[in-house]
């Protein structure tokens, strides 16, 4: 692909070309055609310019779109290795496929930062006799899940 600088670059030397033709005639025919000349070279000179622009554009517009694809492409990636796993009614996680984890420390992902395409864990953050309760590590989502089937045993009225 030709570079649009290399074609100012020849119209730069047209114009300093016809300028001197200019300089040089003296009939008033042949000066009246190199001044339009010159004319013309400049209008050929802001056409390219805007062409160069244009040109820039696309590129900027070519390489975003490069990197939005790779994006995606590693995030496919990463999405095809999970899988959403429910701890409890109602509660759903992402777990890795070949999930590994004990039941005691589990490796639970946030199901919100999966759909906007980010893997967060979830950290465990206490254990009450509500359930597990489970955070976001992801500070602008940092939703709290929990699972109630893991809990403390409720012992308020318990007496032993
Ligand atoms: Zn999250």
């Amino acid at each position: 692909m030709t570079d649009p600088s290399t074609a100012i670059g020849i119209l730069s030397s047209l114009l300093g070309l016809a300028k001197s033709i200019n300089d040089t005639v003296t009939d008033s025919k042949t000066l009246a055609a190199t001044i339009e000349l010159q004319e013309k070279i400049r209008e050929l000179n802001s056409a390219i310019l805007q062409m160069q622009d244009d040109h820039q554009s696309l590129l900027d517009e070519k390489n975003s779109i490069k990197e939005e694809l790779s994006n995606r492409i590693n995030w496919d990636k990463t999405a095809s290795k999970c899988k959403t796993h429910q701890i409890c009614s109602g509660v759903t996680v992402i777990i890795e496929n070949d999930d590994t984890s004990s039941e005691k420390d589990p490796v639970y992902f946030c199901p919100n930062c999966f759909s906007n395409q980010k893997l967060s864990f979830l950290n465990k953050i206490k254990k009450d006799y509500k359930g597990t309760h489970y955070a976001c590590v992801n500070s602008i989502c940092a939703q709290v899940f929990t699972d109630h089937d893991c809990k403390v045993p409720f012992k308020g009225a318990s007496y032993g």
